[in-house]
């Protein structure tokens, strides 16, 4: 992949990311203008929560893409932080602001998943791990 293209689509997810903080913290604030009665406190609450954990997720990630665009800018996009070797073209496209190689994220998978629980691990294993080089030495005649 282009790495203009790259960084157009880190660019695209950005703006999309800071729209819709926005937005959220918009409909936040109309929403506490409007409550009346118990129930709708609790509803209200329970939305700000939802809101709440949702901006995390999406300053987490804005945060990586602003990590991924400093990497374009100096160089080393694509290069995995723990090793040092290229990340999978296919990896970088499925995760543009991804910061680890496959190998490197199982290893941190491994040890997360002894301290904490198993709800975020199938977020990297939707990128296969190919190993062409191995079936083809298998297949060759004796
Ligand atoms: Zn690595």
């Amino acid at each position: 992949m282009e790495i203009e293209k790259v960084k157009e689509i880190l660019l695209e997810k950005r703006a999309s990311i800071l729209e819709s903080l926005e937005n959220s913290s918009k409909e936040d604030l109309n929403k506490k203008d409007g409550v009346e009665d118990a129930a709708d406190i609790v509803t209200a609450e329970l939305n700000r929560e939802t809101v709440y954990k949702l901006s995390q997720a999406e300053k987490e990630t804005l945060f990586l893409i602003d990590i991924a665009l400093k990497k374009i800018e100096n160089g080393t996009y694509g290069i995995c932080e723990e090793c040092g070797v290229q990340i999978g073209e296919k990896r970088l496209e499925a995760i543009p602001w991804v910061r680890l190689c496959i190998d490197c994220s199982q290893n941190e998978e491994t040890l997360k998943a002894f301290s904490t629980s198993n709800e975020d691990l199938s977020y990297y294993h939707i990128i296969p791990t190919t190993f062409e080089e191995e079936e083809e030495k298998k297949n060759l005649p004796e």
